[in-house]
């Protein structure tokens, strides 16, 4: 095989097994996306205080405070967002920081929101800073004040709003500035799922797409979804293909464990990015701590991208840690390939065995 072919199926894989959505894949994802708390698998505290503040909000009348959702992508902010809509009993408008990137954009948005109306701004960290300061009026005192013109003709509109709810996501919620993090009532963090919550998602999804899947195919696909419903929707769809072609249909553990390993997911769920990643800390930066900027070269991939979507996961999962001067290897990675921590920078030293 070429490098170019090894490169093109490497990304394959990577995107695969990455928490970022692919290209139409949210609205893929439409018919699996729970609807109703009840629907919504995991996030028990955050569900049940979400699930308070909106009966609370109902009986007063009033629009639900604004609400911060932040966490690692394919966790269900999105969902989220259209849940709280629908128990509002309220729309929902939906958009993202780098697509709202005029004043006017924000105050087309926002003048055409309904009373109680739900505004779902995706990647809030990506907001810039002259539309995110005309926000911060409209979150506070439901008014925006607009420039018409320029030069001796500009002057000041001012523009009653609707009360709203604002449901802003990031995966980034250090990028956010104090003022904007302040105006939100409701500040809440989703977390990685446990495989048994992935298990009753898996199950759930592959009956909706009508995929027979055994008890123990769906807990491999669980066990190795990175912790996150979009893979592991993704790898059930995957996997099922391989069902068809190479079994009889039917998502056994046999078949699951098959589809992964051409997927490139191995027994502990890593993927091929999360492994390149660490056996460039371990063999090239000794263990680290290196950079993320270095970190980044040295992988091939934009440092953003390690930073919002691989690297959590790794440190969640023990793998590396974060000090104040950069990503560190812990006892766990050295592990994972089977080598003992070297004083020695030489990579020759490091011995792969995998
Ligand atoms: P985010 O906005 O955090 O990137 P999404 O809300 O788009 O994530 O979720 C990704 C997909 O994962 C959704 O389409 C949905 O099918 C599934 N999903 C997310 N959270 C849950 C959950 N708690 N229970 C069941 N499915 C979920």
């Amino acid at each position: 095989m070429n490098k170019t072919t090894d490169d093109q199926l490497n990304q394959r894989k990577n995107s695969i097994a990455s928490p970022t959505p692919l290209r139409d894949e949210k609205e893929m994802d439409m018919p699996l996306r729970p609807k109703s708390f009840d629907a919504f698998i995991g996030q028990n505290v955050l569900v049940e205080n979400l699930k308070v503040y909106i009966q609370a909000a109902k009986q007063r009348g009033d629009a639900l405070d604004h609400v911060l959702l932040f966490g690692p992508p394919g966790l269900g902010k999105t969902t989220l967002a259209h849940i709280v809509a629908q128990e509002m009993e309220s729309g929902i408008h939906i958009t993202s920081g780098p697509v709202l990137d005029r004043a006017g954009d924000l105050a087309g948005v926002l003048t055409n929101l309904q009373r109680g109306d739900v505004l779902f701004i995706d990647e809030i960290h990506r907001l810039n800073h002259i539309v995110e300061e005309y926000l911060y009026s409209a979150m506070e005192d439901f008014k925006i004040d607009i420039m018409l013109d320029k030069g001796p003709s500009a002057r000041s509109v001012r523009l009653n709003l609707e009360p709203f709810t604002l449901v802003g996501a990031t995966t980034r919620a250090g990028l956010l500035t104090s003022p904007m993090r302040e105006r939100f009532g409701v500040v809440l963090h989703l977390d990685y799922y446990q495989p048994e919550e992935l298990l009753q998602i898996v199950q759930r999804s592959s009956g909706i797409l009508d995929i027979e899947v055994e008890v123990d195919g769906a807990m491999e696909i669980s066990r190795r979804s990175r912790g996150t419903p979009r893979v592991a929707n993704r790898l059930l769809r995957r996997v099922r293909d391989h069902a068809q072609i190479d079994g009889d249909g039917v998502v056994t553990k046999r078949i699951a464990k098959q589809g992964l390993k051409r997927l490139g997911v191995d027994e502990t769920g890593l993927d091929s990015m999360d492994q390149k990643i660490l056996k460039a800390i371990l063999s090239k930066f000794n263990g680290g701590p290196v950079g993320l900027k270095s970190l980044a070269v040295a992988v091939g991939e934009e440092s953003d991208t390690i930073e919002e979507v691989y690297e959590p996961f790794l440190i969640q999962q023990g793998f590396i840690h974060r000090t104040s001067r950069g990503r560190q290897a812990t006892q766990k990675a050295y592990q994972y390939f089977d080598i003992a921590p070297s004083s020695d920078n030489e990579q020759t030293k490091l011995k792969w065995r995998k």
